[in-house]
């Protein structure tokens, strides 16, 4: 919790302070509603998240003064609505050996951090792990994933740069299959400028899988990074096309005050939310809970 808060300090000073200074000593009108709306849909909560809560403080006391703390709590709980439904944590299914999770996003996002804390994550809870360099268009990409594969102690299946990531999702599965792998996690590349040429890879990824396995992958996890503010819903419509995307994870919650986002995601797509990144240490992935992150968000 105190990691968490610490990490959101920029958007709840941005929220919680906008409050503080549109409440304190003044009445509940239609101007300091009008305020409220703004705070809040300039810190990427959303028009229809940010009009929910407006009505909710608005109800009953108009004409009053309200205290920033109490206005704090009714957007706490309401956040909290949004929120409840999404909050829910990745379920690794032991009778798929392995399960397979395929981590999808623009690149920068933080795909290839994020594999390498839920592996350690994985491999804590005892899971034997594969990983698989499949953003073969980028050398770094690659390098960066057999780095944390060393780190883990988790083998890293790679090939070289500018080859065929449909293959290499088939040698990993493979591979993962004959070492009797509890999870193979498989990156992937994210060039957005060339969207076409994308979802063509990403496609021919699951197809490879599906092929395999008919459940495959078990999972389709995309990541998407707080800083991008209102460019996180669209990334979630083209890659949820895409990718049939089953869960979010958003990265660098900390240090952007534009952590609304994800409340405004929630409310868009009601797409599972897993976890969030709080920095870019090993340890800093925390399951979403829906309940702090509300009382963190709000001040
Ligand atoms: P990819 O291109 O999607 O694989 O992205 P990377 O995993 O290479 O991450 C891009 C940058 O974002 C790296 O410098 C990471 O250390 C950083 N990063 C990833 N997750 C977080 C996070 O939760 N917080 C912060 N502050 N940085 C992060």
């Amino acid at each position: 919790w105190t990691r968490l808060k610490e990490g959101l300090t920029r958007s709840s000073s941005a929220i919680g302070g906008g409050i503080t200074d549109i409440f304190t000593k003044r009445k509940l009108d239609a101007d300091t509603l009008e305020e409220l709306e703004d705070v809040l849909v300039q810190a990427d909560l959303g028009v229809t998240v940010a009009s929910r809560i407006v009505e909710a403080v608005g109800k009953g006391r108009y004409g009053k003064d309200i205290a920033p703390e109490e206005v704090k709590q009714i957007l706490a709980a309401e956040v909290e609505r949004v929120l409840a439904p999404v909050a829910r944590p990745l379920v690794v299914d032991a009778t798929k050996k392995p399960f397979v999770i395929l981590m999808v996003g623009v690149n920068g996002s933080g795909k290839t951090t994020t594999i390498g804390k839920l592996s350690a994550k994985l491999k804590a809870e005892g899971k034997t792990l594969m990983l698989a360099a499949g953003d073969t268009f980028r050398a770094a990409a690659i390098e960066q994933l057999k780095v944390w594969g060393e780190r883990i102690g988790a083998p890293v299946v790679a090939r070289q740069q500018g080859a065929d990531s449909a293959g290499l999702a088939f040698d990993a599965l493979t591979q993962a299959r004959e070492a009797g792998t509890d999870v193979l996690l498989i990156d992937t590349a994210g060039r957005l400028q060339n969207r076409t040429e994308l979802m063509a890879e990403l496609e021919k990824v699951v197809r490879v899988l599906r092929k395999m396995d008919p459940d495959a992958p078990h999972a389709v996890l995309l990541v998407l990074d707080a800083t991008v503010g209102q460019n996180a819903l669209s990334q979630a419509e083209i890659f949820g096309k895409v990718a049939g995307v089953t869960g979010l994870v958003m990265t660098k919650l900390d240090g952007t005050a534009r952590g609304g986002i994800l409340v405004a995601l929630a409310a868009r797509f009601g797409l599972p939310v897993h976890f969030i990144g709080v920095g870019e240490g090993v340890d800093d992935l925390e399951p979403f809970e829906a309940r702090d992150f509300a009382r963190a968000i709000a001040g």
